[in-house]
């Protein structure tokens, strides 16, 4: 006998359960994530297109709508006061899943949308069309779409403009999304995804501010990889770059999102724990010296064990920059690779 998997069908509660959301639906969701414009604030280059869309095809209202999980949310609008409405409703929700424009002539006579509240109530939708934001890898991430409270048509001009709208504003969100990205890629170190030194430098800056104006703690620590020229000398250097990647990595999991954590040298790295005392420190300290013996590396033929020493120390009243304190640090630093490495010591 031949076992037969029933699979639920797309949009059952089952498959768009919190565990079970189709995968398709959540890269679009974390695509649409990535472009982080959800709840953002008004802004003219957005406002400007859907005064245009409005005036350039004749309706009364028209949107950029973002289609969320359970919301639709409009970053602008032009015609219509609220700002969102349940994704069940949304006109929108059908567009995404086209790749060109969707067009409702009248959606009384539409069995989609003749039951839907917005058409048998306010604002008492007849006429829609929408054109998909879709971005460069291919994930439609809401639309560019106008209403009428009357019925109409839609002709192939009209459908060409409001598909210009929708490229006009993907654009504007894959610039966007671009500089944040080189933004992103010019705080980071290549090899191991941490800040880089100079933006540790800077970071510090802003927390030694905070300082002033708060008096809140800062713990600094030092971390130094143990013996990692054996590692060179005996694996190779391509080996030794890819345990500082995961070293990083690690650390990088193991520590809270205001840290921050950067390489300052070759398989050295800094990292500042703003409202931390050094009691709280010397605790975190410890509990990512364990994660590193812990966590063997994958090297080719086996796994490798790493460990880390880390030198702690605290801003100190009157300091104003963070070098004394990453000098307090070095020192603690080198008394615990002297004291036999794999250790936190304070000063
Ligand atoms: P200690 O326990 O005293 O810290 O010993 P160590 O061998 O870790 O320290 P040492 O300063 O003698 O050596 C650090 C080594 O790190 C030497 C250098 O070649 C290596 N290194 C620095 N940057 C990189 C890198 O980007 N990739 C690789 N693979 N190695 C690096
Ligand atoms: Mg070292
Ligand atoms: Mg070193």
């Amino acid at each position: 006998m031949t076992a037969i998997i029933d699979t639920p069908p797309p949009g059952d509660a089952l498959s768009n359960g919190i565990c079970g959301l189709q995968s398709d639906e959540r890269l679009r969701l974390r695509t649409l994530d990535r472009y982080q414009v959800l709840d953002s604030q008004p802004e003219p280059q957005f406002d400007r297109i859907v005064t245009l869309a409005k005036r350039a095809l004749r309706v009364p209202i028209a949107l950029i709508s973002l289609v969320d999980e359970e919301r639709q949310w409009f970053k602008a609008r032009d015609g219509l006061s609220v700002d969102q409405t349940p994704r069940s409703l949304a006109f929108c929700d059908h567009a995404i899943r086209r790749r060109e424009v969707m067009v409702v002539e009248d959606a009384q006579l539409d069995p989609r949308f003749q039951d839907n509240p917005l058409v048998t109530g306010e604002p008492g939708i007849r006429f829609y069309a929408g054109a998909p934001l879709i971005t460069h890898d291919g994930q439609a991430l809401g639309t560019v779409c106008v209403i009428d409270l009357v019925p109409r048509s839609f002709d192939a001009a009209d459908q060409e403009t409001l598909t210009d709208l929708a490229a006009i504003v993907m654009d504007e969100l894959e610039l966007r999304l671009a500089n944040r990205e080189l933004a992103v890629l010019a705080q980071t170190d290549p090899l191991t995804g941490a800040l880089n030194r100079r933006t540790f430098f800077s970071l510090s800056e802003r927390e030694m501010g905070r300082r002033r104006r708060t008096g809140c703690d800062i713990a600094v620590l030092v971390l130094d990889i143990d013996h990692f020229k054996k590692v060179n000398d005996t694996y190779g250097h391509n080996v030794g770059d890819r345990v500082l990647a995961q070293f990083a990595g690690q650390i990088g999991q193991t520590i809270r999102v205001q840290d921050v954590f950067a390489r300052i040298g070759g398989e050295e790295f800094g990292l500042i724990l703003p409202d931390t005392s050094v009691a709280k420190a010397l605790k975190t300290a410890d509990r990512l010296r364990r994660v590193v013996e812990q966590t063997p590396v994958q090297v080719e033929n086996g796994t490798l064990q790493v460990t880390v020493s880390l030198g702690v120390t605290s801003i100190l009243s009157g300091e104003t920059s963070i070098e004394p304190a990453l000098r307090r640090a070095d020192q603690a630093l080198y008394r615990a690779k002297h004291c036999g490495r794999n250790r936190v010591i304070s000063a």
